[in-house]
């Protein structure tokens, strides 16, 4: 049997809806007025490879759709394309969200921000956020050895073979000065 709902005006019961609708739109776009200048990434933009990435950004995933369409059909396109860029978008809202509500603080930074396994394990490593907040430079983000990261991982592998040069780790001196062990000492 069919059913069908009847095509209606907004009702305050929709208001959850008109909520979440508008932070999404929100986050995406408005952004990026926000945070024009992006001065946290000049050694980003002294790279010709970035810059090519950000003038030429539209271009590569409409690239690798046409090619996941061409591979696998419109069930491939749904899936990798369609499936995967939703749960990657609502992965990294989760993170900016639940890793500033629940976890603990492993390092002083003056904020809300936490470190959540549970996230962690959803995002690839993104949940450990507070360590994150503390060392925003860092290639890793699990800094202990059982803080599990799958990105920090790559990023490893990649390093080991040659193909990423220049990663960044935090070093033992900042370690210290975020530590609430020596929050006395610094201040
Ligand atoms: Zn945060």
């Amino acid at each position: 049997m069919l059913i069908r709902r009847k095509t209606h005006t907004l009702q305050p019961s929709d208001f959850g809806l008109v909520i979440w609708v508008g932070s999404l739109i929100a986050a995406t776009f408005l952004k990026r007025y926000r945070y024009q200048e992006r001065k946290n990434v000049e050694d980003l933009k002294n790279q010709l490879f970035y810059r090519f990435i950000k003038r030429s950004y539209l271009l590569h995933p409409f690239a690798f759709a046409t090619l996941v369409y061409v591979l696998g059909g419109f069930t491939y396109l749904v899936w990798v394309v369609g499936v995967a860029t939703t749960w990657g978008y609502h992965s990294t809202f989760l993170v900016n969200s639940a890793c500033h509500i629940w976890g603990n603080q492993a390092w002083n930074t003056g904020d809300l921000s936490k470190n959540n396994w549970w996230v962690a394990l959803i995002t690839f490593g993104e949940g450990w956020h507070n360590n994150h907040h503390a060392f925003e430079y860092s290639a890793r983000h699990g800094l202990e050895w059982w803080q599990i990261d799958f990105c920090w991982y790559m990023i490893r592998f990649l390093e080991i073979v040659g193909l990423a040069t220049h990663v960044k780790l935090p070093t033992e001196d900042h370690k210290l000065k975020k530590s609430f062990a020596s929050v006395n000492k610094f201040k």
